[in-house]
């Protein structure tokens, strides 16, 4: 293929990503985005079977109908709650590949490459390496394969410090001579690294740890893209390591910590401190309390969490609200940036059962609001509104949370009143203006909406 047609097009490429990001920046242009996104890949993807056939079509062809086949599969088939799994499997490969394409560079004729690029072939499968152990145990964590606590060895930091060193030489080796040996010693390191890094993070910091490792995944495919001298490889690469340290900086301070705490400081997966003392005891509540207690209110601020999404309960809370306002109750919906288990994870839910997007307000806009509020209703979320986090010493200490405890009333739809995702008891459930309704979401709503109808 000519190669200045081949070049302009991976400029079109590019550009479509860009322009595809900044779509996905809304939820009412995000669909666009994404299809935006997705033909600016199309366009690289057809561009570079045309330009450059490095195995035959037969090979490409088996791996694009097994890989994409496994990938269609699976995104059909997970949970929208389970989605930090597959971004993990999917940063995973991802980082693989990358490191892979950098070995095979090497053995395909690595020693008369340039230092520029045996430096980029180290560099991608350092990177690409680390990422693929560490997001393969992120996954584990996170769908109970292995356990969620941090498992923290003995001589942690020198074994990492011992890992780091022997890296860095290999590395070296790799730069100054093209060694495929030191490639592949490099390439086992940075796995074992990979797996001793992740290990000691608690299951409850593996979200954030996945968005880091999605950014990683991106610049391991950046230094590839340097190694086959790719223009499209490095650009998506780069956007992908960029906009995944975005979203990680975002994680960590809605949750009041920094990376490196996160990375470093084997928190969460199991209780640790934040326990309530006394007989404290939690008001229950029945549908026809709850319904009484909303449609003689005047505001009503739902706040969705991660039991709403569980319980696919986003049209039974839809439902409750047209049911509200159809008796004049002003509904708004209070979005804790970490609800659910990704970020935008309840943006995503209400979207799909058609709540407009102007009754949705972010933690700064709604948390004034609580005083002038009737009824604060939570669905399944705890961690965003648990009240500790204003005190010191626990686990969520400092983290924002939506001020429902300041609401008129409050009112807790959940199973129980086991802890949530940090692990520790809330002190909201026992407060005198706390109603709990005991139940899974949608049920528990549905049986709400019912008892509205009726008055
Ligand atoms: P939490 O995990 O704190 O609590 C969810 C609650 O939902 C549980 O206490 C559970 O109680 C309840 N629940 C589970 N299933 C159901 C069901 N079927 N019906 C009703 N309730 C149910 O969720 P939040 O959304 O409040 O907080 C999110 C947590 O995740 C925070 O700790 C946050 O830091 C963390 N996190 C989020 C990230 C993100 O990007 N969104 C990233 C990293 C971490 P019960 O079992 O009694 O029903």
């Amino acid at each position: 293929m000519n190669p200045t047609l081949a070049g302009f097009a991976y400029l079109i490429a590019a550009v479509l990503f860009i322009l595809g990001l900044k779509r996905l920046s809304s939820p009412a242009t995000a669909l666009r985005g994404n299809r935006t996104a997705a033909l600016g890949m199309l366009i690289a993807i057809v561009v570079t079977l045309l330009d450059r056939q490095v195995v035959g079509y037969l090979t490409i062809v088996a791996g694009i109908v097994v890989g994409g086949g496994v990938g269609a599969f699976l995104a059909q088939k997970v949970e929208m709650t389970s989605m930090p799994q597959l971004v993990a499997a999917f940063n995973g490969f991802g980082g693989g590949a990358s490191a892979f394409v950098a070995v095979a560079e090497l053995i395909r004729g690595g020693d008369v490459a340039a230092t520029r690029t045996l430096v980029s072939i180290g560099l991608s499968v350092f990177i690409g390496a680390v990422t693929l152990s560490g997001s393969l145990v992120a996954f584990g964590k996170l769908q109970g394969i292995i356990g969620g606590k941090p498992f923290v060895l003995p001589f942690q930091k020198v074994l990492d410090g011992a890992l780091v060193v022997a890296a860095a030489a290999a590395l070296v080796s790799v730069a100054a001579n093209g060694s495929t040996p030191g490639a592949w010693l490099l390439f086992a390191l940075a796995i074992v690294l990979g797996v001793t890094r992740t290990m000691p993070i608690g299951g409850a910091d593996m979200p954030v740890v996945i968005s880091f490792l999605n950014s990683l995944s991106g610049v391991a495919a950046s230094a590839a893209g340097f190694v086959i001298e790719s223009n499209a490889l490095i650009i998506s690469g780069a956007l992908v390591g960029a906009s995944g340290l975005i979203l990680t900086n975002i994680m960590v301070k809605a949750m009041n910590r920094t990376l490196g705490n996160v990375l470093f400081s084997a928190f969460g997966g199991e209780t640790e401190g934040g326990e309530l003392s006394g007989d404290r005891v939690a008001r229950r509540a029945s549908p026809d309390d709850v319904a009484v207690t909303l449609a003689y209110a005047q505001k009503v601020v739902v706040v969705p969490g991660y039991g709403l999404a569980v319980a696919q309960a986003q049209h039974t809370i839809r439902e409750l609200a047209d049911q509200l306002e159809a008796k004049g109750v002003d509904v708004r919906y209070a979005i804790h940036p970490v609800a659910g288990r990704m970020p935008g994870h309840m943006n995503v839910l209400l979207a799909e059962a058609d709540i407009s997007y102007d009754k949705l307000y972010d933690l700064d806009d709604i948390n004034p609001e609580f005083a002038h509020t009737d009824v604060a209703l939570v669905v399944g979320a705890n961690d965003v509104v648990n009240p500790l986090a204003r005190e010191p010493n626990n686990p969520i200490t400092g983290m924002p949370i939506l001020d429902v405890d300041r609401a008129r009333s409050v009112v807790v739809v959940k199973r129980s009143l086991s802890p949530g995702f940090a692990g520790i008891d809330n002190p909201l459930f026992y407060l005198d203006n706390t109603l709990m309704l005991f139940a899974d979401a949608k049920k528990g709503l549905a049986d709400v909406v019912t008892a509205v109808k009726e008055l």
